[in-house]
């Protein structure tokens, strides 16, 4: 009787660099490396001990530039060869780490959304992030829950069903009345640990950054802020697209071996979901409270910030007239403030505007500033830099004002005007007084 032929062993190889690939992304490569067999040059690229190397791939798989291949001497490729003709099924050696990590995932179902409220009012951010969790949600294949917080807050339920959601974790107490981290954080974690969400989206308001990065340190997990884009991988991770170094390039991040995976997303960025009357869904109350002696802060009022003396609220404009460095003196703005009075409007300003005290803060649009949705945005004299772009390109209409034609903001511009400010602005609105006296002259008649 012969020997039965041992089962033949897959080769795993060793890393190597290909020649003028690295793009010296910030050694991804040796953070990975599990048994620290990777060096980096003074140039950012890679030296692989290739004794030291086990062949995990894992530096192959997180390279972002495919500047690392595994290299097979010519007997392993041998072996590889033979192994491919003889077609003998080869165990598959399975990565216990990542073989724990993935049971660990797979607890973790469901896209939550935490509906902001102040005194039982809504954040409409909250709206906001249900119509794209609910995308999130049919990716995945799970329910779109909504969280809700607060004392008497049952109407919430009902719009955040109205809104797409189709169960909701509430809990009911005084206690949650007013906005404190810390009962919030523990009502959070105790519905997080019990019912184990995958993906949590929050405002990326005073509230929402607040509550959202103390949960992402209690239970250990990833957060992104500002996040401008959302979408699933084929792994069920998160893709979560933001600015980076100063706007000038887009990230995107992802979360691999935590959940949930934690995004804030800021005010008008994403589209308001349809509104669906009477639409139904399960409510879960939980009983979970914490104890007043355990909360340290006290709310003793609320001053609302719309209250105070001249603020406006752009964000929720419709129309925004901005103007930039362009305009060149502060009294220049009392001409968009004409134009914006006859739409109906409000002025916004870009960075430069507001730091040479033209505008104040609350009217800057961008990254630092505000994130707005008009349906009209009108830029004067703005060059459009990406780190105002991101403020307010997904405006249903731009408008471009600026005497350089080769200004970024005619990139994202619907229609673009090339010429002087001062003349074009005020012919603008003398034509809409024009229309709307012909409008009110043929009313007459
Ligand atoms: C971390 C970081 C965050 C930032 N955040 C923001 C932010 O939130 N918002 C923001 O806006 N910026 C932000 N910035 C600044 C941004 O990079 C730009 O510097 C700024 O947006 C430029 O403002 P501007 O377009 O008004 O000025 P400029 O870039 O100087 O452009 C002025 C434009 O006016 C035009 N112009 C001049 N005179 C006339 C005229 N008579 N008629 C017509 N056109 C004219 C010029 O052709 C030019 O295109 C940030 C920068 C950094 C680094
Ligand atoms: S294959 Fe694995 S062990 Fe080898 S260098 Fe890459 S990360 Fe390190
Ligand atoms: S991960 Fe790739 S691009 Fe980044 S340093 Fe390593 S080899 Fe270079």
């Amino acid at each position: 009787m012969s020997e039965p032929k041992p089962k033949p062993k897959k080769p795993r190889g060793v890393a190597q660099l290909i020649a003028g690939a690295c793009i010296a992304c910030g050694a991804r490569c040796q953070s990975v490396c599990p048994v620290n067999c990777i060096e980096m040059t003074d140039s950012g690229e890679p030296i692989i001990d290739t004794v030291k190397c086990i062949g995990c791939q894992k530096c192959v798989k997180i390279c972002p530039a495919d500047a690392l291949e595994m290299y097979f001497t010519p007997e392993e490729q041998k072996i590889l060869a033979e192994l491919v003709v003889s077609a003998v099924p080869v165990e598959e050696e399975i990565d216990p780490e990542a073989a724990a990590i993935a049971a660990k995932l797979a607890q973790y179902r469901g896209v939550w959304v935490f509906v902001e409220q102040t005194e039982g009012e809504p954040a409409k951010v909250s709206w906001e992030l249900l119509g794209v969790g609910a995308g999130l949600a049919a990716s995945l294949g799970v329910e779109l829950c909504a969280l809700v917080i607060g004392e008497n807050v049952e109407h919430l339920c009902k719009e955040a069903f109205a809104y797409g959601a189709t169960k909701v974790y509430l809990l009911d107490a005084p206690i949650y009345y007013h906005y404190r981290t810390e009962a919030y954080v523990e009502g959070c974690c105790h519905l997080i640990e019990k019912y184990k969400p995958e993906v949590i989206l929050m405002g990326a308001t005073g509230m929402g950054r607040d509550l959202a990065g103390a949960i992402a340190t209690r239970v250990a997990t990833g957060l992104t802020a500002d996040c401008t884009g959302l979408a699933i991988d084929d792994k069920r991770n998160l893709m979560q697209t933001r600015p980076a170094f100063g706007g000038n390039i887009m990230a995107t991040i992802m979360c691999d071996k935590f959940r949930p995976q934690m995004s804030t997303v800021r005010p008008n960025v994403m589209p308001m979901p349809e509104y669906r009357a009477g639409a139904e869904g399960a409510i879960i109350r939980d009983p979970f409270t914490v104890t007043e002696e355990s909360v340290l802060t006290k709310v003793i009022e609320i001053i609302r910030d719309s209250h105070s003396k001249g603020a406006v609220d752009i964000t929720g404009a419709e129309f925004i007239i901005s103007g930039g460095r362009g305009m060149m003196a502060p009294e220049n703005f009392a001409m968009l403030q004409e134009l914006a009075d006859e739409l109906g409007g409000v002025v916004g300003a870009s960075r430069s505007a507001v730091d040479a005290g033209w505008m104040p803060g609350d009217r800057q649009v961008g990254q630092t500033g505000k994130t707005v949705r008009p349906k009209i945005y009108i830029a004067c004299g703005i060059s459009g830099a990406i780190q105002h772009l991101v403020g307010m390109q997904d405006s249903d209409i731009v408008i471009a004002i600026n005497r350089d034609s080769h200004a970024p903001i005619f990139e994202v511009a619907t229609y673009g005007i090339v010429g002087d400010l001062f003349q074009v602005v005020p012919a603008i609105t003398a034509k809409i007084r024009e229309l709307k006296k012909q409008g009110q002259g043929a009313r007459g008649k």
